[in-house]
């Protein structure tokens, strides 16, 4: 199948007009999903489990009359994974534990340190209580998000973990329970949406209030998600998922057209960009993917994805691709050359860098152990990977003693008649030594 994919190089006069425009995706921010997203929070809130029944009867066509209907314990996860085929059980689990053992090392642990008068100066790292994960299941089942959202937040050592599922048509996918018993979920509430949002923001009769909640979504998922901010912590406000390639030339095309394919058959909106200093190499991978194109089964969402917002960019010099892959800022940035850890220094925004042409993005979604939530849209240029570090909060500690306190006093007193606040100053003051 022939495909029409933009393609420019740095030698065109418009190079830096045909990148910024490749770049731009404007969130939609679609007025009347924003008015119905605001009725479905307010009515859960208001209403609690009666409107969560309703609104889950109504969107994800199902017949519920009573809240516990909606209520998946701890068992029956036991009991799904016993369902499942063992080989993909086995494979959740050793993903369990890879991902595990990675987030393990992100753990971060209380300190203190003492000054010469013995006041003691700290932080005190808490998991949160409880938290909310969101595990999308309109259109297709995701048991890789499951793990990837659940297990930072039990090595944190988060009290409790609810986890929100639709179930459209009141199917229960098996893979996803067994995902969640894998990795520890409390809890599953097989409700979707902005309600499932607005109910683990403000707590129903059935449903925990959490304190944090983290995963994927739709627009309705995203934008309840932004609503009910500050009630609540979240995560992040995911765009369409990016994969930037860049390659040398020396690859199998073939290996390179599957990795951009990876990308754009999740949805319509994702993007997939190949650069190389290599202009006979990225026909070599057009000639690829329209000979592989035919045989996906997801072959209609990866043309329009790939004509709608992919790019094969042709650069003159690895300077230069090093710069267009910072302006990318990709949220997965896959470095298919030779020597890639040359590269890494001049690396400074993307979400994940998989490194070399052993390493496709794939191997990094499943299983390889780092997290699959990433910054996308450009965000890599101030955020991170979703991690232990989002799971755990800092308390800081201040233990004077009775000499520290009074030449801290001497310190802060000054400071609080400049900002003319008397009673921090005599709070301070009444705590010096020989006035
Ligand atoms: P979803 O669970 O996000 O949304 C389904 C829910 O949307 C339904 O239960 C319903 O309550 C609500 N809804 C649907 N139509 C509605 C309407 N007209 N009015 C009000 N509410 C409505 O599942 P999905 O739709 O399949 O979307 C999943 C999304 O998550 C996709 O965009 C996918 O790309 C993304 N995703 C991202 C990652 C990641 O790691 N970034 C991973 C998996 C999925």
């Amino acid at each position: 199948m022939q495909l029409n994919i933009r393609e420019f190089s740095s030698k065109d006069a418009s190079f830096k007009s045909e990148l910024k425009e490749l770049l731009s995706w404007e969130s939609v921010s679609d007025v009347a999903v924003q008015k119905s997203v605001e009725e479905i929070v307010n009515r859960v809130r208001v209403d609690g489990d009666v409107a969560l029944m309703e609104l889950t009867n109504k969107f994800d066509r199902r017949s519920v009359n009573t809240a516990s209907e909606l209520v998946i314990e701890a068992d029956e996860l036991a009991q799904a994974a016993k369902r499942i085929d063992p080989a993909l059980l086995s494979s959740l689990q050793k993903a369990a534990n890879r991902v595990k053992i990675y987030h393990e090392r992100q753990k971060q642990t209380s300190w203190q340190y003492e000054e010469a008068d013995g006041t003691i100066l700290g932080q005190q790292i808490t998991p949160l209580d409880r938290v909310g994960v969101y595990v999308p299941g309109g259109k297709a089942a995701y048991p890789s998000s499951v793990l990837m959202n659940v297990m930072p937040a039990k090595v944190a050592g988060v009290g409790e973990i609810v986890m929100v599922v639709p179930t459209p048509d009141g199917f229960v996918n098996d893979i996803v329970l067994a995902a969640a018993h894998v990795a520890g979920v409390d809890r599953v509430i097989t409700v979707g949406g902005a309600q499932a949002v607005a109910a683990l923001a403000y707590g129903t009769e059935t449903v925990p209030k959490v304190d944090k909640i983290v995963g994927p979504g739709n627009i309705y998922v995203a934008s309840a998600k932004r609503l009910v901010f500050g009630a609540v912590g979240i995560d992040m406000i995911a765009g369409p998922s990016e994969i930037l390639v860049v390659s040398d030339g020396l690859s199998n095309p073939d290996w390179i057209a599957m990795d951009l394919f990876s990308q754009a058959e999740h949805d319509e909106d994702a993007q997939s960009i190949l650069i190389s200093t290599d202009l006979g190499f990225i026909q070599k991978v057009k000639a690829s993917m329209e000979r592989l194109i035919d045989d996906m089964s997801r072959k209609d969402i990866i043309k329009t994805s790939l004509e709608g917002r992919g790019a094969l960019i042709h650069v003159a010099s690895r300077e230069e691709a090093v710069e267009v892959a910072n302006i990318v800022a990709a949220e997965h940035l896959e470095l298919a050359v030779e020597n890639p850890e040359e590269w890494l220094p001049e690396i400074r925004h993307a979400g994940a860098i998989f490194m070399g042409r052993f390493t496709p993005e794939a191997l990094g979604d499943y299983c390889a152990g780092p997290n699959h939530v990433l910054p996308t849209s450009g965000t890599a240029r101030f955020s991170s990977p979703l991690g232990v570090y989002d799971f755990q909060k800092r308390s800081s500690i201040i233990h004077c003693s009775h000499e520290g306190a009074s030449e801290l006093a001497k310190i802060a007193s000054p400071l609080a008649r400049g900002e003319s606040l008397e009673a921090h100053a005599l709070s301070a003051e009444f705590r010096i030594i020989d006035k």
